[in-house]
Parts: structure tokens; C-alpha cells; sequence
């Protein structure tokens, strides 16, 4: 690679970002930086009808909370853009808009483009006639220019002229060949052929000033530099007539890898925006409020941690090649090879998330987790920070969320105020009472009140006299805890405190 490599994330701002576009991002994000390239962020935004208000503040939020950053992009100033903004900017089609005129005039200009009147209702007209005949209307080389359809193609130029300057609504459309092949790459997928007889003539710009998806998106990636085109597999239709675009202007083409279809846990069928409320998973990387009130979950607020996000999303489509599954995203940034990158659709596996972020979790300091767990328990408001601490470190191991805390550690708290009745008939019988005033005995005389002590003086006890583990460690723990779960009893004994220890059991003799 000769060139200094550019890329671009190029999301249109219709609403929340779905993971498989925080994956895209990534794979763009680390291919830049695997080659001390640019990533730059552009919002396309020239459909005004399928706008939504906030939805580019939440992309940039949620590629920020991945740890993911642009090096140029509509969120960053001139400055911390290194300047790159005047060259390249600005980063907003709809800012941009005056500039994609000239180059629809300039495929008029060399015959790769002509004007379309064709009003809205002759085109379903059209569409209607052909699906009543069980034929589909392709607007292109086969009917452009039999007279049927009104374009420049077979009007003169001066009654075009006279239609524009009338102020008659028209369309650009890009002239597709005819009877041609076309050849294709793209870096994932190898060689492809296309026959150009079955494109369409597709709308390149409209006559209210705006330029289609296609036109800004070529233009934009040719101005920007842009030097590989990482996306998603949905835009692999767009290719050929990208492709001619570039040929019709006469501009380098760029390297294209189109990314695998994400699937849904069954493997059938592409994730869905839905899929995750059916099956109870988020989809979206935070949470979402659209505008008409519904709340989508984001894996930041169901307790996933960034770095485990940012783990799974890379290993869907891609692989090291290796039995190595954890990755920070420094050493994906070492490792990520677009050669590794599946065609083959990428099944997304929720419980393998959840394991990405039991990992992470184990990876965080006791009192970082202690933090994040005080912050959502009111309970533990008055809390001595690092005793909480203590007790996340004991109970972590168990947990996949911090949300899981609680329930694995509640008795560290408070006192149980109810015993579970499966583990009480399993746990009380008629000797109970007497062994337990005995274990009272036992922790009112330990002096030194340690884990190792209160260990050594209690099973002693059990073993000289030949009582059997489960008479004394089942009650106990049902009386500290409330039910037959939780670390080692021991532990709680030690954490909780002696008075608190006698309380427990004294309230369960009674
Ligand atoms: N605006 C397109 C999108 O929403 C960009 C596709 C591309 O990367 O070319 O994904």
C-alpha cells in the first residue's frame, strides 16, 4: 500500500446504531489503525425524510463509549483534527450540498447521465402495467429510450432545456450500459462478474438540490481520499454501479470489502432490529428512546462492559487464526487482517457476550466494580466503600453483570429476613437448635475473630465429635445467608462480624 490508507464510516443518521454498524465501524476503525491510516466519520445525510434528530449525537456516543475514535470526523474541531477538516471537511452531506451539482452536470456533460421527468404516478403506472403482465419494470437500456418514458434521451435539448427551465420536477440518472461485463473485486469476496443488462438506471440527483445516496457517497469517498471501503454486506448490490461511477469519472477506484451478514442466534436469517426484544438480548450498543417514547435496551446499560462489546463484535466475521478468543482492542488493532474476514454470515451468539463480559468483569479491580455496584444499590448508600470491595471479590467469580451482585451477596448486607423452605427442610432438624448454641459457643470464645481460626475451632468440634459436616455447615449457612448458596461460610462469618454472626444464628434457633 503505497497510499496513505483512509477509511470512512459513512452511517446515515435514521435512528439508533445497530451493532452490526458498530462492527462495521470497528473493522474500519482497526484496518486504519493496523495501517497508521485515517478513520474519518461521515454523516450521510441527504434523505431528509428518513432523518431523526439525535441520532448522529448517538453514534458518536456509542463508537465513543467502544473506545472507537475517528481521526476526522463532524463531532471534532479543526484543531484536534489535525486541520484535515479544511482539506476534507465538511463531514455532513447536507453540508456539502451545493458541491455534488456539478459532478450529475459533468455525467450529462460525457454521456454517463441524462434528465428524467417521468412524474411519481407514470412511474407506478408503469410498474403497475408490467406486474399485471407478471414482468417487472426496470427502469434502463431495454425502455429509455422507446419513447414511453419522458427523459433527455429521446427529447431534444431544447425541449429539456424548456422542461427545467419551466421548473418541471426531474431526476439525474445514471445511463447504465448496455451489453457489457463487468468486473468486480472485493477483498473478502474475490473476482466477481456482473452482466450490466440487469442494473437499472438509478436516480443520481433529484431537483431539489439533493443528490442520492449513491452520487454523494462516490463523490464524498473520491474527494475524502478515500482508499478502502469497509461495509456491510447489504451495500455489495451498490458495487457495480459504484464502479461505473468511479469509471465515469475517470477516478481511481478504491479497494471494496464488504462484511459479512450478522445472523440471528438460530443462524437463520438476518439480526434484526427486533430480534433483540423477542430473544431478549440488546441490539443496540446503548439505550435508545425514539421519539415516539419506546425504549431500546443498549448493552451499556444491561451491565456490558466496553472492552467485552468490542470482543465479541470483532469475532463476528473475523478470526486470528488462532485459539486466542480475548482480545483487548489494542491487540486487535495488532492482529485484524480483512484476509481473515469470513463471507460466510456471522451468527450472533448472545451467551458467548455473556462470557466476553464475565472475563472482563474478573479483569477490573474489586473497587472499581464496588463502585459501579454502590451506584445502583441504594442500599449500600452508607457502606464503607472498601468493604464492599471485599465482598465483590468474593462473589464476582459468579457474576456476569454488576446487576448479578446483589443477588449474590445481599446477606454481606443485611440479614436474611426469611429462610428458603426447600433449604430449611433440608438443613433444620430436631438437633439442630443444640448444635447450633454449641457453634454460638464456639464464636463467642474465638478471641481472634479470623477466617483460618474460626475454621480450624468449628470443623475441630465437628471432627472430634463425630458430628458430620452438613448437621452444622447447612444450618449455619441458612441462618447467615437465608438459603443454601454463597460463598464460604467462613468468609461471610469473618465479613458480617461476630455480634452479627450470634445475631444470625440466635434469630434461626428462635
Ligand atoms: N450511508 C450508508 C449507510 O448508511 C453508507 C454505506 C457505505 O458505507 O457506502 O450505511
Amino acid at each position: 500500500m503505497s497510499k496513505k490508507v483512509r477509511v470512512r464510516f459513512a452511517p446515515s443518521p435514521t435512528g439508533p446504531l445497530h451493532i452490526g454498524g458498530v462492527r462495521t465501524a470497528l473493522f474500519n476503525y482497526l484496518f486504519a489503525k493496523k495501517h497508521g491510516g485515517d478513520f474519518v466519520l461521515r454523516i450521510e445525510d441527504t434523505d431528509q425524510n428518513r432523518y431523526v434528530e439525535g441520532a448522529e449525537a448517538y453514534i458518536v456516543e456509542a463508537l465513543n463509549w467502544c473506545g472507537i475514535s475517528f481521526d476526522e470526523g463532524p463531532h471534532l474541531n479543526a484543531l484536534s483534527a489535525g486541520n484535515k477538516n479544511e482539506k476534507f471537511g465538511p463531514y455532513r452531506q447536507s453540508e456539502r450540498k451545493d458541491l455534488y451539482k456539478q459532478y450529475a452536470d459533468e455525467l450529462i456533460a460525457n454521456g454517463n447521465a441524462y434528465y428524467a421527468f417521468d412524474t411519481a404516478e407514470q412511474l407506478d403506472g408503469h410498474r403497475k402495467g408490467h406486474e399485471a403482465e407478471g414482468k417487472t419494470f426496470i427502469y434502463n437500456w431495454h425502455n429509455r429510450e422507446k419513447g414511453r418514458l419522458i427523459n433527455s434521451l429521446v427529447l431534444t435539448e431544447a425541449e429539456t432545456k424548456a422542461k427545467i427551465e419551466a421548473g418541471e420536477d426531474y431526476v439525474i440518472r445514471f445511463k447504465s450500459p448496455q451489453d457489457e461485463t463487468l468486473h468486480l473485486t472485493d477483498t473478502i469476496r474475490g473476482h466477481m462478474t456482473i452482466d450490466t443488462n440487469v442494473l437499472d438506471d438509478k436516480v443520481l440527483f433529484k431537483s431539489d438540490g439533493m443528490p442520492t445516496y449513491h452520487l454523494a457517497n462516490i463523490v464524498d469517498d473520491h474527494l475524502m481520499e478515500i482508499t478502502h471501503v469497509i461495509r456491510g454486506e447489504e451495500w455489495l448490490p451498490s458495487l457495480a454501479l459504484h464502479q461505473l461511477l468511479y469509471d465515469a469519472f475517470g477516478w481511481e477506484v478504491p479497494e471494496f470489502a464488504h462484511l459479512p451478514l450478522i445472523l440471528k442466534p438460530t443462524g437463520k436469517g438476518k439480526l434484526s432490529k427486533r430480534d433483540g426484544d423477542k430473544m431478549g438480548f440488546p441490539v443496540f450498543p446503548l439505550e435508545y428512546t425514539a421519539p415516539d417514547g419506546t425504549i431500546s435496551k443498549g448493552y451499556k446499560e444491561e451491565g456490558y462492559f466496553p472492552e467485552a462489546v468490542v470482543n465479541f463484535l470483532a469475532f463476528l466475521g473475523w478470526n486470528p487464526g488462532t485459539e486466542q478468543e480475548i482480545f483487548s482492542l489494542e491487540e486487535l488493532v495488532a492482529d485484524f487482517d480483512l484476509a481473515r474476514v469470513n463471507k460466510a454470515g456471522a451468527r450472533f451468539d448472545p451467551d458467548k457476550t455473556k462470557w466476553f463480559n464475565h472475563h472482563y468483569m474478573q479483569q477490573q479491580l474489586d473497587l472499581d466494580l464496588a463502585e459501579q455496584f454502590k451506584a445502583i444499590r441504594p442500599e449500600l448508600a452508607e457502606i464503607d466503600i472498601n468493604y464492599i470491595a471485599l465482598v465483590v471479590g468474593l462473589i464476582k467469580e459468579r457474576a456476569t453483570f454488576v446487576q448479578d451482585f446483589w443477588e449474590l451477596s445481599h446477606f454481606f448486607f443485611t440479614a436474611p429476613t426469611s429462610y428458603d423452605e426447600k433449604a430449611s427442610k433440608k438443613a433444620l432438624k430436631n438437633e439442630t437448635p443444640a448444635l447450633l448454641q454449641e457453634v454460638i459457643n464456639i464464636v463467642t470464645r474465638t478471641k481472634e475473630f479470623t477466617v483460618q481460626n474460626l475454621q480450624a475451632k468449628i470443623k475441630g468440634w465437628i471432627t472430634e465429635n463425630d458430628i458430620g459436616f452438613g448437621k452444622v455447615m447447612m444450618p449455619l449457612r441458612l441462618a447467615l445467608v437465608g438459603a443454601l448458596q454463597g460463598p464460604d461460610v467462613f468468609d461471610i462469618m469473618f465479613m458480617i462480624g461476630k455480634a452479627e454472626t450470634i445475631k444470625r444464628i440466635e434469630t434461626l434457633i428462635k
